[in-house]
């Protein structure tokens, strides 16, 4: 048996193949303008690595945002199924999943069987996603992967805009202000993670909680976020890849 799961998100797609020997294979790639060269791109990449051809394969599953834009699939899936499956698999103890992508943030629970229990989601504001900070990084002249390495969290600056237009003029003002950047860099790191335990605490916290999405590899928003929820926080290997790794799981199980 060989399953793909592809997770073609707002910024990054994601792929895993799965061979039946329980080996996987994970490629992530920019999505750039069309999800379905991503998705092509993914899968001759996978299948490269793996040392397999087209016919070798069983079944596609796709997730994310662009999975609809997709044609060449066995089935699509949301992407809270796929996320509980992949972190499941990996953390069968994890009770409440926060996952941060580049588009939107959600919170997911789960009971031992992995199964989806309840679930929230903010997908109408960038204010607590990826695209937040990667929108303030570039007011800072930053790559959003720079931005834990650069916080100063003597000095956290508080973000008071909701919005993340006014939230770019309220750093470009500061900045102006000779206010510090690094502190204001924490102050981005809090403001991500207030947002979001606040939407996990309105769902409900059961432990053990995961950290999953591209945003779980800052780990200044994995230590805000840790802080606002008061508990600790397991952040998976595969972190920005469980809705792939899941997608491809339910491929090689159904
Ligand atoms: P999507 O599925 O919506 O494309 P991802 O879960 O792949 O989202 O997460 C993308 C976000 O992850 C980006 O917006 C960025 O904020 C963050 N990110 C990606 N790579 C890194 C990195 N190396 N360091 C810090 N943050 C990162």
């Amino acid at each position: 048996m060989v399953g793909i799961g592809l997770d073609i998100g707002s910024t990054a797609s994601k792929g895993v193949l799965i061979k039946n020997d329980h080996k996987h294979y994970c490629e992530i790639m920019p999505t750039g303008w069309s999800p379905r060269d991503a998705a092509g791109q993914l899968i001759e990449k996978l299948l490269d690595n793996a040392g397999l051809d087209r016919s070798d394969i069983n079944r596609i599953y796709a997730t994310g945002y662009g999975r609809i834009a997709i044609s060449d699939v066995d089935k699509t899936l949301t992407e809270i199924k796929c996320h509980a499956r992949g972190v499941s698999i990996l953390h069968p103890e994890v009770r409440t999943i926060i996952d941060i992508g580049g588009q939107d943030s959600k919170v997911i629970k789960v009971n031992e069987n992995g199964q989806v229990v309840d679930f929230a989601m903010n997908d109408k504001c960038a204010a607590g996603t990826g695209r937040f900070l990667q929108v303030t990084a570039n007011a800072l002249g930053m790559d959003v992967s720079e931005l834990a390495f650069a916080e100063d969290r003597s000095q956290i600056i508080s973000i008071n805009s909701m919005c993340t237009v006014f939230a770019e003029s309220e750093i470009i003002g500061l900045i102006a202000g000779g206010i510090s950047r690094n502190g204001v860099i924490a102050g981005l790191h809090q403001s991500v993670g207030k947002r979001v335990a606040a939407m996990a605490r309105r769902l409900g916290i059961q432990e053990k909680v995961a950290f999953t999405g591209g945003v779980a590899i800052n780990n200044g928003v994995r230590r805000a976020l840790g802080e606002e929820l008061g508990c600790e926080i397991i952040i998976p290997d595969l972190c920005q890849y469980t809705g792939a790794l899941g997608a491809a799981l339910l491929a090689c199980e159904q």
